[in-house]
């Protein structure tokens, strides 16, 4: 409590108290549809205790250095917020509003932080005379922030900050994507406090890809916003995946919880090495917590290339075929609530001098070098003669296979496969084909061609890693799918994340609406088998059930359970 005033209240008496703990709320700042925070003397205009805190230590030099930065941002970015109110443009002026807000509140610049708020949200919801007002209140709200910083003392000795040695891992060398200046700098200063030696940084998603193929693998730490003009963390995460970046990633953002934990759902199930997400401004003591995670922990699905893979050549993949290394593998399927076999997955598996390959990698890299045709049928057909053996001892089961997306632009896929049905002696109704959603897209007008021939030649298709891509409903509505897939990475996520339950329940829904059958993957407990069928998910696949393994070992097992 600040304060007491008698019943009723006067006018007068109000005022003197509002006065003395609102000096903000004078006539030029009239609040808005937020309050504005409580404001015990000059603080709330420039709290600088406030931004130590958030840098984890004091030292002058630095304290005026970062709000000096924000000063002379906000003052060369409230010319172009008129110019785009002039303009009508009230959603270019909610971004830079944004930015503003997230860096004003780093500094302790409170009052400013809260009007840009203010402002943002007036400008999303186009309420321009409300814009135009907060703009003339944020203009002198900057005059005073300024006016306090001048004042802040710049001498005195900076405090050296002992180096943490707690952090077995830091990274040696950071890139930072953010197009706030101020946000740059301060994590820059956190990084270089925390001992990590090389901190680079860019202010868009464009520039990071740049620098990333400069720097040729040597970034080990990526920290991104999400809210960037041009080019958004999200996008920026897709092209990232894509580009084979090995190192680890932070997402750093001012949005709300919930949109930050999609993302970072997101990102994990792209098989990225993501250690966590940090919420604006970035506190030093959430940051070491990240840095000291131990990976396996922040890993939740298999990274796209173990970082420590020896490199591997389009050539060895030439010789692992003409050698006949690559085998296939299967990984039962079971109903979810009676738990009998239904059919299998066929994994391709390859050991390369010794070491096991993940199919991820070599996958790509046989797409990357126009050899992934070659090797699907080559797998394909060891999938398909495994099916025929196993029905041949009395197992009759479905076999899945997964098509490589890249093929699926090959007019002549279904011919192949239907000629390998009928050369192993497989029946064609038991073979699905699972299509990655994300792949589907690159030649829409073949790859639907080839998937409703694949349809009418009597083999299901599947959707695979569902939840994963992008315009999964319109492919659903386009593609004669008759299963759905959901990625590991939801199914997972579930037990504690409610975001990630959400977004199964919802597709469990959906998948029921269009009649396509459902399958759970990647269930490794109790808990998740729990969960998914209390979803109604038809079919469940995961560690709890059985690994991935050779086809004699499956027989095996198959007897075992007396299925
Ligand atoms: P996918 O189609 O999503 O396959 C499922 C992956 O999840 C497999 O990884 C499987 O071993 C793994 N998995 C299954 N149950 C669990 C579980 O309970 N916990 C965890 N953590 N993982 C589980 P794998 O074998 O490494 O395959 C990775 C990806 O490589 C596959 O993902 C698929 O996209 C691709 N792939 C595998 N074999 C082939 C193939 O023959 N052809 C093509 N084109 N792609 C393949
Ligand atoms: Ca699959
Ligand atoms: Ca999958």
């Amino acid at each position: 409590m600040d304060d007491i005033l008698p019943k009723p209240i006067e006018l007068d008496a109000l005022r003197t108290v509002l006065e003395r703990w609102l000096p903000q709320a004078s006539p030029r700042t009239s609040g808005h549809s937020k309050p504005i925070p409580q404001n015990k003397g000059n603080s709330a205009i420039l709290d600088t205790d406030y931004l130590a805190r958030v840098i984890g230590y004091a030292d002058h030099k630095q304290k005026r250095e970062l709000v000096d930065l924000f000063t002379s941002t906000a003052r060369a970015d409230l010319p172009v917020c008129r110019q785009h109110l002039t303009e009508r443009n009230p959603q270019a002026l909610a971004q830079i509003m944004h930015k503003l807000k997230s860096s004003a509140h780093m500094v302790g610049a409170l009052s400013f932080a809260h009007l840009a708020e203010n402002l943002e949200d007036a400008a999303k919801t186009n309420q321009l005379a409300a814009v135009q007002r907060l703009l003339t209140e944020l203009n002198y709200a900057l005059g005073d922030v300024e006016t306090a910083a001048s004042q802040l003392m710049t001498a005195g000795a900076a405090l050296a900050r002992p180096i943490d040695t707690s952090i077995d891992l830091l990274p040696d060398c950071v890139l930072i994507v953010d197009d706030d200046l101020v946000a740059r700098r301060q994590i820059t200063l956190l990084l270089s406090s925390l001992g990590v030696i090389e901190v680079l940084s860019v202010d868009s998603g464009e520039a990071a890809l740049i620098e990333l193929d400069r720097a040729n693998g040597s970034i080990d730490l990526l920290i991104s916003d999400l809210k960037m003009p041009g080019m958004d963390g999200i996008e920026f995460m897709r092209h990232l995946a894509d580009s084979n970046y090995q190192g680890c990633i932070i997402i750093a953002s001012g949005v709300e919880e919930q949109l930050l934990q999609t993302a970072a759902e997101m990102v994990r199930a792209k098989g990225m090495n993501l250690r966590g997400t940090l919420k604006k401004p970035m506190a030093r003591d959430a940051l070491l917590q990240l840095l000291s995670l131990p990976r396996a922990k922040t890993n939740i699905t298999t990274p796209r290339q173990q970082r420590n893979n020896p490199a591997i050549t389009p050539d060895d993949i030439r010789e692992g075929i003409r050698s006949n290394a690559f085998e296939m593998f299967f990984q039962p399927k079971v109903d979810a609530m009676t738990l009998s076999v239904v059919g299998m997955e066929a994994l391709a598996r390859w050991q390369h001098n010794g070491n096991w390959v993940s199919p991820d990698v070599f996958i790509t890299i046989a797409e990357q070098h126009n050899l992934i045709a070659l090797l699907s049928e080559v797998l394909i057909t060891k999938a398909l003669v495994g099916g025929a053996r196993l029905a041949a001892a009395g197992y009759p089961l479905s076999i899945a296979v997964n098509l490589s997306a890249i093929w699926l632009s090959d007019l002549r896929l279904p011919e192949f496969i239907l000629a390998s049905v009928n050369a192993t002696g497989f029946s064609a109704e038991k073979l699905i084909l699972e299509i990655t959603e994300t792949g589907v897209m690159a030649d829409m007008a073949t790859a639907l061609d080839v998937m409703t021939r694949l349809r009418l030649k009597g083999f299901k298709l599947s959707i695979d890693d569902f939840g994963t891509g992008y315009s999964s409903m319109e492919q659903l509505q386009r593609i004669p799918f008759s299963e759905l897939k959901l990625d590991r990475s939801f199914v997972q996520g579930a037990i504690e994340k409610s975001a990630a339950r959400s977004i199964l329940a919802s597709t469990v829904d959906m998948a029921k609406k269009m009649g396509l059958s459902t399958v759970a993957e990647g269930v490794e407990i109790e808990a998740e088998l729990d969960l998914v069928r209390g979803l109604g998910c038809d079919l469940v696949q995961g560690w709890f059930i059985a690994k991935a393994m050779p086809l004699e070992q499956l027989l095996v097992w198959l007897q075992g359970r007396g299925t």
